[in-house]
């Protein structure tokens, strides 16, 4: 028997000012997309925005509908959509915020488990690193640069074969 470690480092900012121009704007627009929500059942807004390699924008946001909790998280709407309107161009960065009924939210949110394991399955398929940017309408923010890094011994398309 042997022990194996997985290391995980990821940055952490106080704030959105901390972060450089490209990446402030991003978690910026994050903010405003979760304005497109539709959350009347968790009362809680997701916005979610990528920089695509091919330089264009894409966004997403939470859905749900009245057999909560069937809903569909805003990164999987948001991967949906690059994937449909920009087939196999790869996402660089992807920016994540949120907040609750009454606007606020002062920490960063990581994405759920369905969500890390649709990231890593588009990594894998783009063969390119997606890094995150995750924070709240204040507060710190993280910075992850490899999204499959939040799931570590993952399900891979490699091991159906
Ligand atoms: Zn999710």
């Amino acid at each position: 028997m042997n022990k194996q470690e997985y290391q995980f480092k990821f940055e952490v900012y106080d704030s959105i000012d901390d972060l450089n121009k490209e990446d402030a704007w991003l978690l910026s627009e994050a903010r405003e997309v979760t304005q497109h929500a539709y959350a009347p059942y968790s009362h809680f807004q997701v916005g979610a925005i990528a920089r695509l390699d091919n330089g264009e924008i894409v966004a997403g946001s939470n859905q749900e509908n009245a057999s909560f909790p069937v809903g569909l998280c805003a990164e999987r709407v948001l991967l949906a959509a690059a994937a449909s309107l920009f087939p196999k161009v790869p996402i660089t960065t992807i920016a994540i915020s949120y907040h609750n009924d009454n606007g606020q939210s002062n920490h960063p949110i990581s994405p759920c488990g369905i969500c890390r394991q649709s990231l890593l399955e588009y990594e894998n398929r783009v063969k390119h690193p997606i890094r995150l940017i995750l924070g709240g309408m204040e507060g710190k923010v993280y910075i992850i640069e490899r999204a499959g890094m939040l799931l570590p011994l993952s399900f891979t398309a490699e091991d159906l074969s």
